[in-house]
């Protein structure tokens, strides 16, 4: 029987950690899997006295770096200094303590929008750095970035098997459902439902216009069992369905709308701001190792976090 890995998760309480849950019980767990799923209740990860202590009480030689500072676009807006700083602390502690102790492997997570705005579409992993990421987040794409660099420098230095991946935009249960502090679709997924509840028209924040791909925390789920296991480069792995999927935020509305049941007035708010109009990646990457890989298909995703989100929307983050 192989070695015994026993597999941190910083960060598990999120949207991301419970996606990765879900795959664990979906697929059932291995012997030689053992699994601690942590948060900030466990160790500020800021910290890095706290962060060594979490450590040495757990001893993994293996990690998944979910923990991070994350918001929607218009919390980053008028917060860029702090989502530098305190993502660039977590991560600098994470990496440095998974060393100091010899942790096999570390996965942490980026995001594409940490990509250059103005890019070349389909953007693939090599353009990381080619350009200034869009000024709404650039405090938390810098920081973000900082984790391949400094994977690549573990790596040069001391041949560790630290890798980054980056998911496209995550949805499913356990997100966060705070208007001024949520992404797009758990903010559309909350509107509905209080439309329908109020009756008052269904706001749709901006244009409606710029496009996303979306992944649903399951599927990424999935993909983190299979990235902890078999993918050993260090340099980062866009998770995403294909550029096929991408879709309008109007055109994500509406289905929503659908799903909830809300049939009142759509309008548009055109004083917010819109955010990058589009950030279309490449998944080609993925697809050379896993191109039979099947993503939940949006509809379906959708429909389980509205009734996730109806069945849980007294304790939700909201
Ligand atoms: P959430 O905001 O849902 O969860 C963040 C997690 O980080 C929580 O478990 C939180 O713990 C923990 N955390 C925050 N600050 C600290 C700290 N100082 N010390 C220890 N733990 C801390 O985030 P997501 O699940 O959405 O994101 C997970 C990862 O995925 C992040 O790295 C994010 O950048 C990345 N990502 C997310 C995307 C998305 O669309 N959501 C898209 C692409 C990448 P607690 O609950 O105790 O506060």
């Amino acid at each position: 029987m192989p070695a015994k890995k026993v597999i941190l998760v910083t960060g598990s309480s999120g949207l991301v950690g419970h996606g990765l849950r879900a795959a664990i019980e979906q697929e059932g767990r291995r012997a030689d899997e053992q699994w601690h799923f942590v948060t900030s209740k466990d160790a500020d990860l800021r910290d890095r006295a706290e962060t060594e202590a979490l450590f040495d009480s757990i001893k993994p030689t293996h990690v998944i770096h979910l923990a991070a500072l994350v918001g929607g676009l218009f919390r980053n807006l008028d917060h860029n200094l702090d989502f530098y700083r305190t993502n660039t602390q977590i991560n600098d502690n994470v990496l440095a303590t998974s060393h100091k102790n010899n942790v096999q492997k570390v996965i942490s997570c980026l995001s594409t929008c940490n990509f250059p705005n103005k890019a070349k579409y389909p953007i693939d992993e090599t353009m990381l750095h080619c350009g200034p990421p869009h000024e709404t987040n650039f405090g938390y794409s810098y920081a973000k970035r900082m984790i391949d660099v400094q994977n690549k420098g573990y790596y040069n230095q001391h041949g560790r098997l630290y890798t980054s991946v980056i998911p496209t935009s995550v949805f499913g249960p356990h997100d966060n459902f705070n208007l001024q502090d949520g992404h797009v679709l758990p903010g559309l997924i909350r509107r509905a439902f209080d439309s329908k509840a109020d009756g008052n028209p269904f706001v749709i924040w901006g244009t409606g216009s710029p496009r996303r791909q979306f992944i649903y925390s399951l599927d990424l789920g999935r993909l983190f069992l299979w990235v902890l296991r078999e993918y050993n480069e260090v340099t980062p792995l866009i998770l995403s369905a294909g550029a096929d999927r991408e879709i309008s935020i109007k055109e994500a509305a509406e289905l929503i709308c659908e799903t909830v049941g809300y049939h009142g007035e759509v309008i548009q708010d055109t004083t917010k701001s819109d955010g990058q109009f589009k950030k279309t990646v490449s998944n080609d990457k993925m697809r050379k190792y896993l191109p039979d890989f099947k993503f939940t298909p949006f509809k379906q995703a959708i429909k389980e976090t509205c009734e996730w989100y109806a069945a849980n929307s007294d304790k939700v983050r909201k």
